[in-house]
């Protein structure tokens, strides 16, 4: 009889192991909890999908990386293009080494996904919520919240993480993994903005600012990365923030007191004294202008107002005359060290990325089956491993994706390069 190989999970690795699963002689099957397959693809890199990076490497990826390095190694940034070029989609590179659709559009990846699996005859079930998965001697049973089931010979479990849970991932297939006796390490959001106490968030909310951002736990420096951070109601958004945001929610996660801190570089060019003289030499040239505006030219208005205002308790009466050499320096000062204590980040339903997942350490690499379950394999951001900003994390799911879709199918490696090449 043919073999059933159920994928449960309708995203980017569940579709991409279906593809390669079918190469293989086994009837695949999607079931996919929404009404839809790919809808937090849709949503990827702003509506252009950043699918994949040139520079794929251990050091852009945190958790299991070490047990999944293998995996990185054999799927390079390059090798993905190939698969999506021979699938039907031309690519473009951009800054960074970021990769998108020729086209920029989200949706032509989701297509070129479909047609494939179309012509590949796999099964996509929809409104499938899967909450039960069971194993049964040699065979699976998959149940829905209906009590509808499926049987199968393999299963691949790509029902991601808890990020952006309106797209479809609730974190459901942690309870299913858990169920079969897999161990989850912590799970806390990523690539989401982080968050401040209200009163220094609310003046600057709606500002952007170029700067370089250091982040500081403890004491320690963790982490630095320069680019656009953008204030809003609750703290501090934008990628660089981003970036630090899984750091900072593990290291409190593991120690609730740790002293969080970033630290914002709002002039990265230029040297303290030189600000300070800039600032001395406006407050000479226009004495009669309002205090508050001392800043005028040099930084964001509202920005500069609430520097101002830092270093003068309330600077709305006085003119720039008031302003010394030692409050100019105090106020470059706070410039290149615009600190902000940190108390977290925002929720789940703004975080783009699960950091923390199913343990590496049950999972074959060679094949991402369970070590624990037999016929069990997994794919994508379930698992303990999440990437950095810049198409990291669609890589994970496709290479894995790939990968556990021709274990399951018992496709060898080298099928996999003639089949991305021909198909
Ligand atoms: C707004 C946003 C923008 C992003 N932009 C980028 C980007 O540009 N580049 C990048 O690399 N990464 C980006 N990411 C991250 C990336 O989208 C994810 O890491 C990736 O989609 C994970 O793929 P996945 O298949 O593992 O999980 P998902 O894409 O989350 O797919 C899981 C699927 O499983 C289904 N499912 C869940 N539970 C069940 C169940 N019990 N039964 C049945 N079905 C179930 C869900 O409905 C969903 O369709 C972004 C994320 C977000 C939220």
């Amino acid at each position: 009889m043919q073999e059933r190989i159920v994928v449960i999970g309708g995203g980017a690795a569940g579709l991409m192991a279906a593809i390669f699963a079918a190469q293989g002689d086994a009837q695949v099957s999607i079931l996919e909890g929404g009404a839809k397959i790919g809808r937090k693809l849709l949503a990827t890199g702003n509506g252009r999908c950043n699918l994949t990076n040139e520079n794929i490497c251990t050091r852009y990826y945190h958790g299991d990386v070490k047990r999944f390095q293998g995996i990185l190694e054999a799927f390079p940034g390059r090798r993905v293009v190939q698969i999506f070029e021979g699938l039907g989609l031309l690519c473009r590179s951009e800054g960074e080494g970021r990769i998108y659709p020729y086209n920029v559009q989200a949706s032509a990846v989701l297509d070129v996904l479909r047609l494939a699996l179309q012509k590949r005859n796999v099964e996509i079930i929809c409104e499938f919520p899967v909450m039960m998965l069971e194993k049964t001697g040699a065979s699976f049973q998959i149940t829905s919240h209906n009590g509808q089931a499926v049987y199968a010979d393999k299963v691949i479990l790509a029902t991601g993480g808890k990020a952006s849970p309106r797209l479809g991932s609730d974190g459901s297939g942690f309870t299913l993994a858990k169920r079969l006796g897999h161990s989850m390490t912590p799970l806390v959001p990523a690539l989401v903005g982080i968050k401040t106490h209200t009163h220094r968030a609310r003046p600057l909310k709606g500002m952007r600012s170029y700067v370089a951002a250091t982040l500081w736990m403890d004491g320690q420096k963790r982490g630095e990365e320069t680019g656009e951070v953008q204030f809003t109601e609750y703290g501090l958004s934008g990628i660089c923030m981003f970036q630090f945001s899984r750091h900072i929610n593990m290291a409190l996660h593991d120690n609730p007191d740790c002293c969080v801190e970033v630290s914002l570089d709002l002039m990265p060019e230029y040297q303290e004294e030189w600000i300070a003289k800039k600032i001395a030499g406006h407050a000479k040239q226009y004495p009669e202008s309002a205090l508050s505006g001392l800043l005028t030219g040099l930084l964001n208005k509202r920005v500069g107002e609430e520097i101002v205002r830092q270093v003068f308790a309330d600077p709305y009466p006085m003119p720039a005359a008031v302003c010394t050499f030692r409050h100019a320096r105090e106020l470059a000062r706070c410039i290149k060290h615009f600190s902000f204590p940190i108390l977290g980040s925002a929720p789940w339903d703004s975080a783009q990325v699960t950091a923390g997942g199913v343990a590496g350490k049950q999972i074959h690499p060679q094949t991402m089956e369970s070590t624990c379950c037999p016929g069990l394999y997994f794919a994508g951001e379930i698992l303990n491993m999440d990437g950095d900003c810049g198409g990291f994390n669609l890589h994970w799911a496709w290479a894995s994706g790939i990968l556990a879709g021709m274990s399951a199918a018992g496709i060898q490696n080298q099928k996999e390069k003639q089949g991305g090449k021909s198909s």
